[in-house]
């Protein structure tokens, strides 16, 4: 058994199993989805290994607080959204110690007539759909939250049922319970090749790891930013970019009421401009458009200036605030900023969950439960042909997903 403290808290972890020289099931990737994923898998019955070649939840699964919500204008994405929602109050439930979620709502502020015409469509759609969501004035959302300028908004669209949990927690509990009912789940293991035969017809036989060789059925890609080489590795395109996406926690300015951990993560749809309440104070970030994609991780205040331009429009109390405990990780971004959820045609056995473009904390318990259906031959509860790997490439057909609410 070993400890370890990984973004503040502290996990047990059993010392890695041994790596087997078959399995019917190999997940690439310890991350939020190959998790869920192999919780699923291993609760069906399957023999399931996780292969990860450092922590789990040290891919871009690893950040301090990760939003949850069904506030989406793709009904494919609002559907995952409501169906993680249900699951992660089960996993809360069932995790001693919770998963530190927290139901305190999404409120996404509209400041131009189009924006606000387009959360009332999506907002229909999501109570269509049976989400808690409504849109509400501008002195509803400042009463929310505090930290707003209404005089800038014209509407915004508040679901109280959405919120926040821990990554740390969630990914600690899913490979406790995927182990407890058989996965193995191997950190430190890299995944060299994925390996397919015959060469006009292939199919996934094994994978070359670099603790030796495990044959198997079906490989599911599960590894986040790094999956386009993983991909690569079976033959299958999966046009997935890194991007660096950075957060840091600020002190509230004195006297904000409600308390920092029960104010909704409120978004300016015009900047991404976010500012989200937890137990560690105010999570803020934004969507940095100087940011250019590539693999560096490294924290640094770059984008602080577009922050403050846009928080000096919408929440002027939060420019210059002093910055703590700032993290940076890795968007995984599909050209229609949408995940990449089903089997591949291109290779038998290939299943991906990738892509998720910054939702797939979010979407990885419904995802889960999508692939473990999809390794099974199962019909998944939920659509996700909206979905598919080979959108992108010049002979596909299948439309792009046109998601108005990407983070
Ligand atoms: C700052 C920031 C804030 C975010 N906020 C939110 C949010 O509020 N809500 C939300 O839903 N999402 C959010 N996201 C996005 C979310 O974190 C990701 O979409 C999600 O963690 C992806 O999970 P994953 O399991 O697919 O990938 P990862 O967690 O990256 O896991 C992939 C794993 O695969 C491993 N791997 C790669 N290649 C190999 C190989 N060859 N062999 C073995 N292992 C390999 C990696 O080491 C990694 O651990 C945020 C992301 C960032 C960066």
């Amino acid at each position: 058994m070993t400890r370890r403290v990984h973004s503040g808290v502290v996990e047990e972890h059993p010392g890695s199993a041994a790596l087997p020289a078959s399995a019917q099931v190999v997940v690439i990737g310890g991350g939020a989805v190959g998790l869920a994923t192999a919780d699923e898998l291993a609760r069906s019955g399957a023999d399931v290994v996780v292969l990860e070649r450092d922590l789990l939840g040290s891919g871009s699964s690893a950040k301090p607080f990760g939003g949850v919500r069904a506030t989406f204008s793709d009904p494919g994405n609002i559907a995952l959204g409501l169906r993680g929602l249900e699951k992660y109050a089960q996993l809360h439930e069932r995790t001693p110690g919770g998963i530190g979620l927290q139901r305190v709502g999404y409120l996404f502020c509209a400041r131009t007539e189009g924006e606000a015409l387009a959360l009332e469509v999506s907002t229909g759609l999501q109570r269509s759909m049976g989400a808690v969501a409504d849109v509400v004035s501008p002195a509803r959302a400042a009463e929310l939250n505090p930290l707003l300028d209404p005089s800038v908004l014209v509407s915004a669209s508040f679901s109280p049922q959405d919120g926040y949990a821990q990554p740390a927690r969630a990914v600690a509990a899913w490979a406790a319970s995927a182990r407890a009912h058989g996965a193995r789940v191997l950190e430190g293991v890299e995944v060299l090749d994925v390996v397919t035969a015959p060469l006009d017809d292939p199919h996934v036989t094994g994978v070359v790891t670099s603790a030796g060789t495990v044959r198997c059925e079906h490989v599911v890609v599960a590894a986040g930013a790094w999956s386009a080489s993983v991909g690569r590795m079976a033959g299958a395109d999966l046009p997935v970019e890194p991007v660096r996406r950075q957060i840091a926690f600020a002190a509230a300015p004195a006297g904000l009421r409600p308390a920092t951990g029960q104010l909704p993560f409120t978004l300016d749809l015009s900047t991404t401009f976010y500012v989200h309440g937890s137990p560690d104070g105010l999570l803020l970030g934004i969507s940095d458009p100087a940011q250019v994609p590539g693999f560096r991780r490294d924290y640094d205040d770059s984008w602080v200036p577009a922050f403050e331009a846009a928080a000096a429009v919408v929440a002027p109390s939060l420019v210059g605030l002093p910055l703590h405990g700032g993290w940076a990780g890795l968007y995984e971004n599909t050209p229609d900023h949408n995940a990449l959820i089903g089997r591949s045609r291109e290779v038998g056995g290939l299943v991906v969950a990738t892509g998720f473009s910054g939702h797939g904390f979010l979407q990885a318990p419904a995802v889960g439960e999508v692939v473990r259906d999809l390794v099974l031959g199962r019909e998944p509860e939920l659509d996700v042909s909206g979905f598919p790997p080979e959108r992108f490439a010049p002979t596909s057909a299948a439309p792009l997903l046109r998601e108005v609410h990407i983070i």
